[in-house]
């Protein structure tokens, strides 16, 4: 096989029309191609390691992020009429990446993120992520022998043995001919009838169709992408940025079966709640969704990170608990991310944790306030609560505004110190205030892929909340710490970074649990 190098088709004297179509979506998403029937001999070859393996995406070492076409979509796409092309069955079920691919030595990639550890590697022991080296052992850190063997006491629930067997079940499925499905859907989208134009059900019809063309182009993309050997771990996660980024970048978010209102909460500080809040809001916000940040935190950071102003005259959140004023009033776009708004806080919002306890139901003032606004019309597909590092009235307020809450939690090994005391608060406040809060989801942040320690947290948090645990994680990014600086989100200050690329990718699962109704 010959590396290709550049970002073009070089040696294609006449590319086919649908090759000409991912060449251009190719130099649309930054991304190097290979050519040719070797790959298909590749993917075919690995394929059957897949299905002996019965690899799977979320097992040790691979990518649980990088979908590759199952035989069920492959049924859709073969089968499907415009009416069935939903959203759902253009989005594959997610596979082992690493199966799929076949060792290739060489470098592709654009080489644009070669920060951090990849978001995508689970364990640290094996896989892409190491950029120092690609013996495991090499990766232990001398801290690394503390083992977090108590930790199923601090959350007191005994490990699920059963859970990763059940994530080891779904089998791996076959990648076909990427192209040659390209291809085809280039020829469904040319005989697409467009008589029906301004009818609403076949304006769905195209949308559908159109994304699922969309679809095969980037499944087509990701399987001509070459994959460098593991002896060349860096390569390999600069490939492996360049999958996702096709994978992701550009793809709108279905729409949640009902507005969400999440309350992003964890009394540890520093875990990433801000971060987490406000990159989250604005993948989705980039996704075509209607999304609205409320800053409940005295300190602002999620204000200043969306680069809304909130000094100490600002109209805020404050003012809306404490004085009654309508949360529409307060509210400011972002000025680098559309269909993001923000409800500023304050430092008048250090006081009001004393000022709320005289008032009247001082408990629901947020979730009042967010209901008359919606009463008014204006509904946002999310909003996501921004809370301090405490569980006092303010965390309160947001969790009887919220019917979910989202919890990040870093990938350190007292992150999960504390954590049964919130989880004890989401209790008291779902038995006496608000019965339909419950914790929808949890993402992992900060995690090194170099350390076990991380590996270790985040196997011990996928065994007690397997259901809630988003199979992304977000990994330490210098990017993600750097955009709040400039007054941005990682998603507009670095969207290729790997940062970006987690953020991106948890809001996808996000969005496709909300609109699945599994929220
Ligand atoms: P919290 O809101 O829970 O107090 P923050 O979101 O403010 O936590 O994060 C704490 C610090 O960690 C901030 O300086 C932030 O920039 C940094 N940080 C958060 N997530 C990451 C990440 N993925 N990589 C690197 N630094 C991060
Ligand atoms: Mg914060």
């Amino acid at each position: 096989m010959t590396m290709s190098t550049n970002l073009g088709w070089p040696s294609e004297p006449d590319p086919a029309p649908e090759h000409r179509r991912l060449g251009w979506l190719a130099r649309r998403l930054g991304v190097s191609r290979e050519t040719g029937a070797e790959d298909d001999a590749h993917t075919d070859a690995a394929h059957t390691d897949a299905a002996d393996s019965g690899a799977h995406g979320v097992t040790v070492g691979d990518s649980p992020l990088v979908a590759t076409t199952s035989a069920s979509d492959e049924h859709v796409f073969r089968s499907s009429s415009f009416e069935a092309a939903t959203p759902a069955a253009a989005e594959p079920e997610r596979v082992d990446e690493e199966a799929s691919y076949a060792p290739e030595p060489g470098i592709a990639g654009d080489g644009s993120d070669a920060e951090g550890a990849s978001a995508t590697d689970e364990t640290g022991s094996e896989g892409p992520t190491s950029l120092t080296s690609a013996d495991p052992a090499a990766r232990a850190e001398p801290g690394d022998s503390a083992q977090p063997a108590q930790l199923s006491e601090v959350v007191g629930k005994e490990p699920d043995p059963t859970h990763r067997g059940e994530q080891h079940s779904e089998s791996a499925a076959p990648v076909e001919n990427a192209v040659d499905d390209a291809g085809r859907f280039g020829g469904s989208e040319r005989e697409n009838p467009q008589d029906g134009a301004g009818d609403n059900v076949v304006d769905e019809s195209l949308d559908a169709a159109r994304q699922l063309v969309d679809h095969a182009d980037r499944e087509a993309l990701v399987a001509a992408l070459p994959t460098p050997g593991s002896d060349t771990p860096l390569a390999r996660e600069l490939a492996e940025n360049a999958r996702r980024r096709i994978q992701l970048t550009g793809r709108p978010f279905p729409k949640p079966v009902s507005p969400r209102v999440l309350t992003v909460a964890n009394q540890k500080g520093g875990v990433g709640k801000t971060t987490t809040t406000v990159n989250i809001a604005a993948a989705l916000a980039q996704a075509g969704l209607s999304v609205l940040v409320i800053d409940l935190d005295p300190q602002g950071n999620a204000s200043t990170a969306l680069g809304i102003d909130h000094h100490a005259e600002v109209p805020s959140i404050y003012d809306v608990l404490v004085d009654g004023t309508p949360l529409l009033e307060v509210v400011q776009p972002c000025s680098t991310v559309e269909n993001l708004h923000c409800a500023p806080a304050t430092i008048d919002l250090a006081g009001a944790e004393i000022e709320l306890v005289s008032l009247v139901a001082r408990e629901s003032r947020l979730q009042k306030a967010i209901t008359a606004a919606a009463d008014q019309g204006h509904a946002y597909d999310y909003i996501l609560i921004d809370c301090p590092p405490s569980l006092g009235l303010l965390t309160v307020n947001a969790m009887v505004a919220a019917s979910e809450v989202f919890i990040p939690i870093q990938c350190e090994y007292y992150a999960l110190e504390g954590l049964s005391q919130l989880l004890k608060n989401i209790d008291l406040v779902k038995r006496h205030l608000n019965p339909a809060l419950h914790v929808s989801t949890i993402l992992l942040t900060m995690y090194d892929g170099r350390t076990r320690l991380s590996a270790q947290v985040a196997d011990e948090v996928r065994e007690h909340f397997p259901e809630q645990v988003l199979r992304t994680t977000v990994p330490r990014s210098v990017r993600v710490s750097e955009a709040p600086s400039f007054g941005e989100t990682v998603m507009t200050y670095d969207p290729a970074s790997s940062g970006a690329l987690a953020y991106l990718e948890a809001a996808g699962e996000l969005a496709d649990r909300g609109a699945a109704g599994q929220a």
